[in-house]
């Protein structure tokens, strides 16, 4: 049914950069096998699911949304690829994303955009658009995605679906395609709280393939879903930061925020005002880390290991052909990316920008301690506004930022967050997000209040 349902939207959607029928029928065969031959199956078993392309697949290309991986196909399967597989999950296929996952609306990546469902027009949010368009136009009931600075939670909140950030270290970057190291995270994308959190449990948990992979026990995210969609709110704490709104906010957005807010009061919550003065600084903070951890990370697409090689003619050097390939396969925005990143971390400046950076980042971690002490989940709108005109902001990489005011601190923070759909905006009908925030390895925390609230 889903792979007819692709058949029939995705050429307007563009949510896919890969299908694969055969492997998903194949795969959904061998669960069906499983359960005649009386082997008890994973609840997710012959599930569908729509995979970001920057998860490494062995029956796939990886492209990562860029033309110097195109037709790429890895010689391994990412952690979260393969939890998937040895839970039955049914892959469809890989989903669109900006390009090395930087950007806010997919229209960086190489292949062009990915369509908002809600209106062709707008986009889906990014980098994981894909993911959450193939979720907004039952394409697939469960997705990847993954979130350096909001490219789960802010596709999420465009597109009226649930995406969660797992606590930094909770589940594996092994065969994640690099952009931002100390800032990447895979996590859940779904239409449902508790879609997410059967998800979560099957991708979370300690991996010795990821140095900084948390060795704890999975947050048990199923049973506090369930807690919170039967139990309501008494006695939970819950801080609205008083930072996340104000000038920049469209109207619309910020109406269905405090609605969403008395709604959680209205099921019990306690509800308080909470200052986090350093989160002003959190988005030129992050637009220093990431960028100088992306120059470091993209250096190895060098067209000697894989990927694209252009003017090998047996003439050039290996740097002229490193610096032509680099030239015609990274985009506009992966080059000022790296440009950036080269410049924050050259002798001399290193100090300036990229120290001065961590320090701040610091500043903000402490921020969260400091309010985590007073509540057990933050909230804020998870994005400044609902989806935007494909074409409004390509021209202005300080607009295109803005997407992820609200989402960058947990990143720098490496805690745990996720978006809930909260209604239509009154402006344009389209949907707004509620971002919750909750302390490193108390995951269960969002999928308690997201599931109540829902
Ligand atoms: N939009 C942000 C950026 O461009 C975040 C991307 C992400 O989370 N991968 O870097």
């Amino acid at each position: 049914a889903h792979l007819d349902r692709i058949a029939a939207v995705d050429q307007e959607v563009h949510a896919f950069l890969h299908v694969d029928a055969d492997g998903a029928l194949a795969a959904a065969r061998r669960v069906d096998e499983e359960r005649a031959a009386g082997n008890t199956t994973s609840p997710l078993a012959g599930v569908p699911l729509a995979l970001k392309d920057v998860l490494t697949t062995t029956d796939m290309p990886t492209t990562c949304g860029s033309k110097m991986l195109e037709g790429w196909v890895p010689p391994y399967d990412a952690t979260v690829t393969r939890r998937l597989r040895e839970a039955g999950v049914v892959i469809l296929g890989k989903t669109n994303m900006d390009e090395f996952a930087m950007g806010s609306s997919t229209e960086n990546s190489a292949y062009g955009p990915t369509r908002n469902p809600w209106d062709l027009e707008r986009i889906p949010g990014g980098s994981g658009g894909g993911s959450s368009a193939a979720l907004a136009a039952f394409e697939a009931p469960l997705a990847i995605g993954t979130d350096t600075g909001g490219s789960i939670r802010q596709p999420g909140a465009v597109t009226g679906t649930v995406g969660v950030k797992p606590t930094y270290g909770g589940v594996s970057r092994y065969g994640l395609v690099a952009f931002s190291s100390s800032l990447d995270q895979p996590g859940p994308c779904a239409r449902t709280v508790l879609d997410a959190a059967l998800l979560h449990e099957v991708i979370a948990g300690h991996d010795p393939m990821d140095s900084t992979s948390i060795n704890q026990p999975v947050p048990q995210v199923v049973a506090a879903a369930e807690q919170g969609a039967s139990g309501g709110l008494q006695g939970v704490r819950v801080g609205v930061v008083r930072e996340l709104s104000g000038d920049g906010y469209q109207p619309g957005v910020q109406r269905a925020f405090d609605a969403a807010v008395k709604q959680l009061s209205a099921l019990g919550a306690e509800v308080i005002e909470v200052s986090c003065p350093h989160f002003t600084y959190a988005l030129p903070a992050y637009y220093l880390i990431a960028p100088s951890e992306c120059s470091s990370n993209l250096a190895r697409f060098d067209a000697m290991r894989y990927g694209l090689r252009v003017g090998d003619d047996g003439a050039r050097s290996a740097e002229e052909v490193m610096s032509l390939t680099r030239e015609a396969g990274f985009g506009p925005e992966v080059k000022r990316r790296i440009m950036l990143g080269t410049y924050a971390l050259s002798s001399g400046y290193y100090d300036a920008y990229y120290g001065q950076a961590q320090k701040v980042r610091t500043l903000i971690t402490r921020d969260f301690t400091a309010a985590f002490e007073q509540v057990d989940v933050l909230v804020s709108p998870t994005t400044p506004t609902t989806a935007f005109k494909i074409g409004e902001r390509v021209d202005d990489p300080m607009a295109m930022y803005l997407a992820d005011l609200c989402t960058i601190p947990s990143n720098l923070a490496g805690n745990a967050a996720m978006s809930v759909p909260c209604g239509l905006s009154d402006e344009d009908g389209l949907p707004v997000g509620l971002q919750i925030m909750a302390p490193a390895m108390a995951d269960e925390w969002l999928y308690r209040v997201g599931a109540a609230y829902e």
